[in-house]
């Protein structure tokens, strides 16, 4: 999906409140760090051959909520722009180069960015204020560098 295509869809969106935009689609949000004990992943999305979908989180209720919010807005990109499917998907800081990661961590970057009324120009300072992973934000800049729609977004928004 292009860039393009992942703006009109955050435009679209109801709210911009992550947490109201998951309840309102019935995505259950379960703090369990104890399922996390042999795995990297920070999160792992699962829909149920029923619909029913949950995001399981590596850390507590309140333990990161920075980073908990950038985690669930990377959910819900994968949501919107791919459907739920029957397979689940983890989020992990280390396998973010796929296509599928990419367009996720485009949507979370553009969503969390279109809700400040100053974009930081330093990437330090902007993963901070994102809770997007330093190495995460980086790649995604870099790789997105030449993606006119994306970059004239930000330079109206900056
Ligand atoms: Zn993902």
């Amino acid at each position: 999906m292009q860039s393009t295509e992942i703006i009109e869809q955050i435009k679209k969106l109801e709210s911009s409140d992550i947490y109201e935009l998951l309840n309102n689609r019935g995505i259950h949000i379960v703090h369990r760090p104890d399922l996390f004990t042999f795995t990297n992943s920070d999160a792992r999305i699962i829909t149920d051959i029923y619909g029913n979908t949950w995001i399981f989180l590596s850390f507590a209720d309140g333990e990161n909520p920075v980073f908990e919010n950038f985690v669930l807005w990377h959910e819900l990109g994968h949501i919107e722009t791919r459907g739920r499917s029957a397979t689940s998907r983890a989020f992990d800081h280390s396998t973010h180069d796929h296509e599928e990661e990419v367009e996720a961590n485009t949507f979370a970057f553009l969503a969390l960015v279109s809700k400040m009324k100053k974009i930081p120009s330093c990437q330090m300072e902007l993963a901070h204020v994102t809770g997007i992973p330093y190495i995460v934000l980086s790649e995604l800049m870099s790789r997105l560098r030449r993606d006119e729609a994306f970059m004239g977004y930000l330079m109206r928004k900056g």
